[in-house]
């Protein structure tokens, strides 16, 4: 994951928190997939304790969840999801 989309994953993340009308329609259903398929997914440590805004990791990219799917280029470590 590069500089840039850590920058606009956490960019997006955080401003959908304060309007979620502040994302396309077309990539909020993106984010909504990449979440599900995440949270299926045996790469994806959950913090056993409410960190607010920060609920987990992949252990295959060491990105943060769910900021890691609002970054429009990022792509899953394994493939199984894209944009
Ligand atoms: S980015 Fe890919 S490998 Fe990482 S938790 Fe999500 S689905 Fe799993």
């Amino acid at each position: 994951m590069s500089i840039k989309d850590i920058r606009e994953g956490w960019y997006n993340y955080l401003k959908m928190g304060f309007n979620k009308k502040s994302i396309a329609p077309e990539f909020l259903k993106e984010v909504e997939k990449r979440a599900n398929i995440c949270k299926d997914c045996p790469e994806l440590y959950t913090i056993p304790i409410d960190l607010e805004i920060v609920k987990g990791m992949c252990q295959k990219c060491k990105c943060v969840f769910p900021a890691l799917i609002f970054a429009p280029n990022k792509r899953c470590p394994l493939g199984k999801w894209s944009v």
